[in-house]
């Protein structure tokens, strides 16, 4: 009855449902292989972490509310000005808060076709429609990932956001920075295009770079990052995004003080320092991602091309069947049929022994 109370756009929601209760798999399963959720096979740099537990010292403190340290930082990363960063509760977090500062009833906005389910979630937060562009067809060589040309096609008078990410999850495909230009340059300057780069990292194609680079030509261009992914720190809960400082001041307005908890931006600052941690991520998903695709590929199975730290596998039919002996056998995939792709499964890429049990397990579960 509540459902009827709630807006519009949230009526025929239904919340978050993860599925599976992890914490009982984890007692069931000693050393459970978790590949469902993209997080970091290697985990943080110990430098992050003991930065976190130093700042728990000032627990009783409010922490810094505008993150001052981590933004100088980013800035210097990126080279940026720390007036073009924001920080986040989680790149989600911010996700949503563009969505409610810059979309509402009347408006729509607009996304791909297998693209993040955040974005649908924001649309409809804000009580703005979603479109949704097809994605590009099977049989091209990046199948499932954005067709930048639909989604063009499809901006309208109404346009006021473009969520796409790139890398995308769950399909792990990508578009290439050139691309991305040229599809900037086709919009008009009142529609804003959010780039999530929360895999960026991962990326070893050359063509596949940082939109960053383009934010002093496109003012409405928007960038998100993550320190959950490649940095390992998921569960402090660490976003940001780059933008024109203008219109960061805008999203400064709905942003939550304290809206980033003093371990996380201790923890961030580390990480970004420790430049020797991500590459070792990097270099260790690359290669095991490699692998990982060939031994399934070699089992005849459809992999998608992947930019990420994870694979989009085809099952057709069998794919529940498979989900069910994969958790069984103490290795957990994602399900997705909640993305409109229920013959697929999501595989993080984990260290070389979990992919050797993942394979293991998938062995006995096709057999
Ligand atoms: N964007 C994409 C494409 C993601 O896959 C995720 C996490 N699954 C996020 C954003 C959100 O990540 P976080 O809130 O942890 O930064």
């Amino acid at each position: 009855a509540f459902s009827a109370l709630a807006q519009p756009g949230l009526q025929r929601l239904r919340a978050y449902d993860p599925g599976l209760d992890l914490v009982a798999l984890r007692q069931a399963h000693p050393g459970l292989v978790e590949l469902g959720s993209n997080e970091n096979a290697l985990g943080p740099s110990p430098a992050a972490v003991a930065a976190a537990v130093a700042a728990l010292d000032d627990a009783h403190r409010y922490p810094d509310p505008i993150g001052g340290g981590l933004k100088r930082a980013l800035a210097a990363h990126h080279g940026v000005s720390p007036g073009q960063l924001m920080l986040g509760n989680g790149s989600h977090e911010l996700l949503m808060m563009l969505g409610q500062t810059f979309a509402g009833p009347g408006l729509d906005v607009l996304a791909s076709q297998f693209g993040f389910a955040v974005y649908a979630l924001a649309a409809r937060a804000a009580g703005a429609d979603l479109v949704q562009a097809p994605a590009l067809p099977a049989g091209h060589a990046m199948a499932r990932g954005h067709d930048l040309d639909a989604m063009a096609a499809a901006v309208g008078p109404r346009t006021r956001l473009v969520y796409l990410a790139n890398p995308n999850n769950p399909t792990g495909t990508w578009v290439p920075a050139t691309a991305l230009e040229a599809f900037l340059a086709r919009l008009p300057p009142t529609v804003l295009v959010v780039v999530d780069e929360a895999y960026m990292e991962y990326a070893t194609e050359p063509g596949l770079v940082s939109a960053v680079g383009l934010l002093a030509r496109f003012e409405n261009l928007v960038v998100t990052r993550t320190f959950s992914k490649a940095h390992g720190l998921a569960g402090l809960r660490l976003g940001y995004l780059l933008a024109a400082p203008g219109l960061v001041a805008v999203l400064e307005r709905l942003r939550e003080s304290f809206n980033v908890n003093g371990p996380a931006l201790a923890a961030g600052e580390a990480a970004l320092a420790d430049t020797g941690h991500v590459e070792r991520v990097r270099q260790a998903n690359a290669s095991e991602r490699e692998a990982l695709a060939d031994a399934l590929r070699a089992r005849e199975l459809a992999v998608s091309p992947s930019q990420t730290n994870f694979l989009l596998v085809g099952f057709g039919a069998d794919a529940a069947a498979v989900e069910q002996g994969l958790v069984a056998r103490g290795v957990v995939p994602r399900p997705m049929a909640g993305y409109g792709l229920p013959g697929c499964l999501r595989i993080t890429v984990g260290l070389r022994d979990q992919n050797r049990k993942l394979l293991q397990a998938l062995d006995e579960v096709l057999a």
